[in-house]
This record gives C-alpha cells, structure tokens and sequence, in this order.
C-alpha cells in the first residue's frame, strides 16, 4: 500500500509542471477560438499527442500510479487550460477505462491503443451508455446486443445520447441489453471496431458549456461485430447471466457503473482545474481593478468571496486526492469517490460564478474567460453521475439501505 502524501514525488512535480506549461502555451490560447468554433480541436489534439500528452503512455502512467495522484494532478493542469479541450484530450480515456474495466488482457492489448492511435495519426475512443431515456438510470437500456449464433457476430440495434467523441471516434466501446429483464445486470459492453457498418453519428449537440468537445447521438442499426468484441468474453458474460437468473441478483456491478466509479476523483480534477483558473484570475483582477478610488479587493465583500473561493478550491482537492489515492489502496467504502466529484462539481460551478461577479459587467462578456469557465464548470454537475445521483451513492454507502 502507498503512503498518502500530500508531498508530490519529483516525477509528479515534472508531469504537473509539464502539463501547467503545455496549458500555457497551447491550450490556454486555443481556448476561444474553439469554443466558438463549436469543433473538436484537431490540430491541439495532434499537438498533444506529438507531446506525448494524448497517447496511450500517458494514460498507463497515470493509470499506473500507486499513489493514485498522478492522474488528477495533471488532469488539474490541463482543464485550468481549457476544459472543452481538456475534455477533448481526455474523452478517449473514458472508453480505455471501459475497456480496461471489463475486458480481458488480450483485448486491452488490441483494442485500448486504437482508442489513441499514434501521433501521426491519432484515433480517437468514444464510451456509449447514455441513452435518450436511459441517462442516470443506465439500469434501462433499450439498445440490444443479440448472438447470432450461426455467424459468431453480436447484432447491435439502438440509439446512444450526448456521446463525447459519439461518431468521429475510431473506436466505440457500446453497453448494450443482453436480457433486458435482467436490468442492469443483463448488460454487457461491446467495442465496434473502426468502419464497422451500421454505426453512425445522429444530432450533433450545440452546447452550453465544453464546446471543444464533440457530442453526438450513435445511431446503431444493425452493427454486427465478432463475438470476441463482447469485453470480458462470452464464457463470463454466461456465467455472470446464469447467476443473475439463479439468484435474482449477481452481486456484480452493472458494466457502466464500475467505469464510472473508478473515473470520479479524475473528473472531479477536471471541475478543479477550471475552478482553480476562475480564482487566479479573479484574485489578479480584483487586485487591479479600482473603484471608489482603490483596488476592489480592498472591500472584504470582494476579499472575502476570495477566501471562500480558495477555502472551497483547496477542500475539492484534498476530497479528491483522498478520493484518487482510496481506489488505488483499498477501495472506496463510503462513497469517497463521490464525495470528490459531487463537491468539486459544485464548488466550480459556484466558483466560477463568484468570478464573474467579481469582473462585473466585464465578466458577463466573452472578452474575457469567467463566463466561458461558468458554463465549462455546469457540465461537471450533469455528466459522469449527476449531483443528485452522486449523493444518492453516497447516501446508500452510509447507510447501507437502497435509499431511493
Ligand atoms: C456534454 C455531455 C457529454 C456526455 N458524455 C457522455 C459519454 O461520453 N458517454 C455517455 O454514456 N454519456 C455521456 N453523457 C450523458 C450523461 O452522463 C447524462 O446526461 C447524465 O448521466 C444524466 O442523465 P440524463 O441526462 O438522462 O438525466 P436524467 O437521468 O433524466 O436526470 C434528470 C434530473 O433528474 C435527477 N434524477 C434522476 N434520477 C434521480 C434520482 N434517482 N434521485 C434524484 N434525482 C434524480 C438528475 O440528477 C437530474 O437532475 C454526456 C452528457 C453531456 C451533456
């Protein structure tokens, strides 16, 4: 078991360092224009992963970190860039996760690299749960996975809602309905591989918030893959079905559910990042900014918005380094995970928003970057396990009852 440090190591520093530079000089000053653009951000994407920053390794290294910390600390840095690129960095992580949660080794091996490509020509990985009636209950999928078993091919039919990267990714990672009266519990996770037919991109979103970041609908019709596509392999998929008839429950997780789990404290990091950039700013500006004669910093109505803003900042980080550092020693026994992106979720949202105020009518406008950072920070509220249903984990941990 690692020692839990508030100490970085000197490898941790270099990555935060490394990762705090390349914000600076190429996401940071990307950040308006794709914004506005409204389109996944290509050409900074390619720059990451010529860095080294979108690739595999990366993420490994992240991944592999005993300490658990390596990950949200450099997630922290490059959302404090910009968190629609962040997000469009990151977004391919989600679907190694699902593969990595579920699949076996030799799966891992051929299918998570595809999820990155290389820096010459880099691919991109797209996780499908959600669904137009099925986003916080994942427990009601309607989209099917069918065996055929004369072709050893799985037939996929259904439509997946507000998909990061739904579409333009080379590699779908699809949770699906086996036996759909089994709940959550008949589903099973499924990579399309690239080109593979019948998949293709419904609506593109117009959003609030993360605009660098491409979500789509995924339109499966009829998308037949190799049975050795199933994660995890056929043989445990059974198994796991038998005992969930038998029993009535399996006492497994719902596939969807354990990605999310293990990725809170990552996006709560990303929720910090932005928060973390509203502060800066707002504190330089509040110190420059005259009115009545001097800097508005001097009226503890702005000083002491400040002190909460930091007070509330450094609070979402040490939950989510308490939270990084759990999954990797341990595991979470009451809802830590949770506890981390549930408060740094909100604390951006408000942070951000307390920017703003501070930047008056100068915040409102999109010559300077609070407002951006304000609808950035909403996502954090809605993705990944809305804020409602964060404390419902919690919730239920605390209390071992299935509180509704
Ligand atoms: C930009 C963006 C990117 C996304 N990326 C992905 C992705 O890559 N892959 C993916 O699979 N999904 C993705 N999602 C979907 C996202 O995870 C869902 O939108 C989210 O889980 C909420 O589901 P919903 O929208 O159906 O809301 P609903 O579940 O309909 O919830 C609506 C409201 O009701 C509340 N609520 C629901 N149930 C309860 C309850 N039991 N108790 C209390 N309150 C409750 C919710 O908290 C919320 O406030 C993305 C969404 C967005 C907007």
């Amino acid at each position: 078991m690692a020692e839990f440090s508030l100490h970085l190591s000197d490898e941790q520093k270099q990555i935060q360092d490394w990762v705090h530079q390349f914000a600076v000089d190429v996401i940071r000053p990307a950040a308006h224009e794709w914004d506005e653009r409204e389109e996944f951000p290509y050409p900074v994407v390619e720059e990451a992963a010529k860095v080294g920053l979108y690739s595999l390794d990366f993420m490994m290294n992240g991944m592999g970190d005993p300490s658990g910390l390596t990950l949200p600390v450099a997630i922290e840095e490059m959302f404090w860039g910009d968190a629609g690129i962040g997000m469009a960095i990151m977004g391919s992580g989600l679907a190694a996760a699902g593969i990595a949660a579920n699949g076996t080794p030799e799966q891992m091996i051929e299918w998570v690299p595809q999820c990155y490509g290389t820096p010459e020509k880099i691919q991109l990985g797209a996780f499908c749960v959600s669904e137009p009636d099925a986003g916080s209950d994942v427990s009601s999928l309607r989209t099917r996975a069918v065996y055929d078993e004369a072709t050893d091919e799985w037939v996929l039919n259904g439509t997946k809602a507000w998909i990061t990267n739904g579409g333009i990714a080379d590699v779908h990672v699809v949770v699906a309905a086996v036996d759909p009266d089994l709940k959550g519990r008949g589903q099973a996770s499924f990579v399309v591989p690239p080109g593979t037919k019948g998949l293709s991109q419904g609506q593109k979103y117009k959003k609030h918030g993360i605009r660098a970041s491409h979500t789509a609908e995924v339109v499966l019709d009829e998308v037949r893959v190799p049975g050795r596509c199933l994660l995890g392999g056929k043989e445990k998929l059974e198994a796991k079905l038998a005992r969930a008839r038998e029993r009535g429950k399996s006492g497994e997780k719902q596939p969807a559910m354990s990605t999310f789990e293990a990725t809170r404290p990552a996006v709560g990091a990303q929720a910090l990042g932005i928060a973390r950039a509203a502060y800066e700013y707002s504190l330089e500006y509040a110190k420059e900014r005259h009115a009545f004669g001097k800097p508005i910093i001097m009226n503890q109505a702005i000083a002491f918005k400040l002190a909460n803003m930091i007070t509330e900042i450094d609070a979402s980080r040490l939950l989510i380094w308490r939270a990084a550092w759990t999954a990797k020693n341990g595991g979470f026994t009451h809802g830590e995970g949770s506890m981390s992106k549930y408060k740094a979720s909100e604390v951006a949202v408000r942070v951000t928003e307390e920017a703003i105020q501070i930047l008056g009518g100068y915040g409102y406008t999109r010559e300077y970057p609070v407002e951006r950072w304000h609808r950035d920070a909403k996502i954090h509220t809605i993705f990944e396990g809305t804020s409602e249903i964060q404390q419902l984990v919690i919730a239920r941990a605390i209390s071992g009852l299935r509180i509704e």
